[in-house]
């Protein structure tokens, strides 16, 4: 199996794996592995379903995005925030911090170095927390498919509750795709951050198995 092939294998069996129970954050130095959390993320509890319908409509109508360019199609996410579209009067505004988001959007092809920084900033935003896939190339690779230093799928590394494909796509597609997150946001049916604690192992697996510095603690909260 060539090595391209090798890097795009989703794992199967994540052998690094010690404890069930807790993280060991054993990449860090030892003086360092205390300094973060060593639980794993948990699926967000539902609340009674008059005060859940509620929230999720709150949630649909207050969008705040970390918009993370990646490639060449997050040029087109300009235009969004600007008079032509202008995002903010339908609820949605950029935010400069992972800490501050609830959406996080993934604008073109991710290789490998940026990878890294994509699972820490999925990982500090505070649930309930969704992800955007705009672009052909975060979504199945692309134009960028058999390269050495780009993954193909960003969904086998975070979990992805929307995908807008194209090369690239236009404003109005993100922003069809926006309107879809808030449709399923109401209908209670964006279950991203859920799958990531359900297959955190799968993914987490499936993150190590690329990026090879591994210097982070497992998880990044
Ligand atoms: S899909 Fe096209 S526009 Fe988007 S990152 Fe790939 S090459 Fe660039």
């Amino acid at each position: 199996m060539s090595d391209i092939e090798q890097k795009d294998k989703p794992a199967t069996q994540p052998e690094w794996v010690k404890d069930e129970r807790t993280l060991t954050n054993s990449a860090l130095p030892s003086e360092e592995q205390d300094w973060f959390c060593d639980a794993r993320p948990r699926r967000v509890e539902k609340h009674w379903q008059v005060l859940e319908n509620f929230m999720n409509w709150a949630r649909a109508h207050s969008l705040w995005i970390l918009a993370f360019g990646t490639g060449c199609g997050a040029i087109e996410m300009r235009p969004l925030v600007t008079a032509r579209y202008d995002i903010s009067r339908l609820g949605m505004q950029m935010r400069p911090t992972p800490r501050q988001a609830s959406v996080f959007v993934i604008g073109g092809y991710v290789s490998l170095k940026t990878l890294k920084r994509i699972v820490r900033s999925y990982e500090q935003m505070q649930g309930p927390k969704f992800v955007v896939a705009v672009c052909s190339c975060a979504i199945n690779g692309g134009m960028y498919w058999d390269s050495y230093n780009t993954i193909k799928r960003i969904d086998e590394y975070i979990p992805v509750d929307v995908y807008v494909t194209g090369c690239m796509p236009r404003p109005e597609a993100v922003l069809a795709g926006f309107n879809l997150l808030k449709k399923l946001i109401r209908e209670g049916k964006a279950e991203g951050q859920n799958l990531y604690a359900d297959k955190f192992d799968w993914y987490k697996a499936n993150q190590k198995q690329v990026i090879k510095d591994w210097n982070m603690p497992d998880y990044n909260w």
